[in-house]
């Protein structure tokens, strides 16, 4: 199980002075499709352009969208580097015979062997924790303990969480599909979607505001949406992410569900040795420093420095299993959601 320790503070402007030059000058260009926000890249991509002098062209785009563009285009794709989240998209794209291998020293060092595809066709760039946040006013973190908990009838009518549509959802389960079976997962559903308090609805923020007015005492959310209200601007967002607390839940077993935002090349790529420079440049420690602090993520390293929201919520013991079993398992995952009514 690896163990996040936030040890030292980071400040983004320090983070960006500090990156080293990787490489020389090279008068080239990379084309990204990215699921990123653009803030969320671009001041990196910036960075890389300073660093080799080679031009990166992005283009912005929903996940799902953007893989379905790349199949259309095939072999005539103008992009280099697909940037997206959620391991289990990057699996789809890697079945979707969109992506290739590479074989890279650099980045089997740089990136633990979990958080990237066993084949090699695509590499974590950061770390995002799905987590328990529950109502500071109505609930003890002595109550909570595990997502297998969630089951229980004391939950009843208390839960909220988003649609089974969602991809962090299908993750979720298909990490657990992986360690306890489909026979238990499948009775963990009957129980979980049991104690919804409302039809899923909204995404990982909705939750978060249901818990913090009462619809809900807990909701499942990726912690980064978390760090976004507490960090927000909007005084609605800070005040609800101010009622409730984060729980790190399955801390004395498995630890607790990562997945990644990563990158992979494709196969259309007209230049590969670029793009895995790139992808090199963004796991290498400047800009895991600064990519997981914007996006309030965890650094796919260990050793990497978290912002100061993340410190405060306290080290935390992650589940190791290969993200590569979040896409394996993504089809039985949503099928058991269904039978089990999750809408
Ligand atoms: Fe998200």
């Amino acid at each position: 199980m690896a163990i996040f320790t936030p040890s030292a503070r980071s400040f983004l402007s320090a983070a960006l002075l500090v990156i080293t030059p990787l490489y020389s000058a090279a008068s080239d260009e990379v084309n990204i499709y990215s699921a990123r926000q653009e803030s969320l890249i671009k001041p990196l991509l910036e960075r890389f352009t300073e660093q080799t002098g080679a031009k990166v062209n992005l283009v912005t785009g929903k996940g799902d969208a953007l893989l379905t563009r790349l199949k259309s285009e095939g072999m005539n794709s103008p992009a280099d580097v697909l940037l997206t989240v959620d391991a289990g998209r990057l699996y789809r794209a890697q079945e979707a015979n969109v992506l290739q291998a590479i074989k890279s020293d650099e980045l089997n060092s740089l990136i633990p062997g979990h958080l990237r595809s066993s084949d090699n066709q695509w590499y974590g760039l950061s770390v995002r924790a799905r987590v328990i946040v529950y109502a500071k006013d109505r609930v003890q973190a002595s109550q909570l303990s595990t997502y297998e908990a969630l089951a229980d009838p004391e939950w009843r009518g208390k839960i909220c969480v988003r649609s089974s549509s969602n991809i962090y959802n299908q993750s979720l389960v298909a990490g657990m599909i992986a360690s306890q079976g489909m026979m238990k997962t499948e009775g963990w559903l009957k129980g979980f979607v049991g104690n919804f308090a409302r039809p899923p609805a909204g995404g990982d923020r909705d939750q978060i505001k249901a818990v913090a007015s009462g619809q809900c005492d807990i909701a499942v959310v990726n912690s980064y949406y978390l760090g976004g209200m507490i960090l927000s601007e909007d005084q609605a967002q800070q005040t609800a992410a101010s009622k409730v607390a984060l729980f790190w839940p399955n801390q004395k077993d498995r630890g607790t569900h990562v997945n990644i935002s990563g990158a992979g090349i494709t196969k259309s790529a007209k230049n590969v040795q670029l793009a895995e420079q790139l992808i090199v440049f963004l796991a290498a420690n400047g800009s895991q420093e600064w990519y997981a602090e914007r996006n309030n993520e965890f650094p796919v390293r260990e050793a990497v420095a978290v912002s100061s929201v993340l410190e405060s919520w306290g080290p935390f013991v992650a589940d190791k299993l290969n993200v590569s079993e979040l896409g394996r398992n993504n089809s039985a995952a949503i099928m058991a959601m269904d039978r089990a009514g999750w809408k």
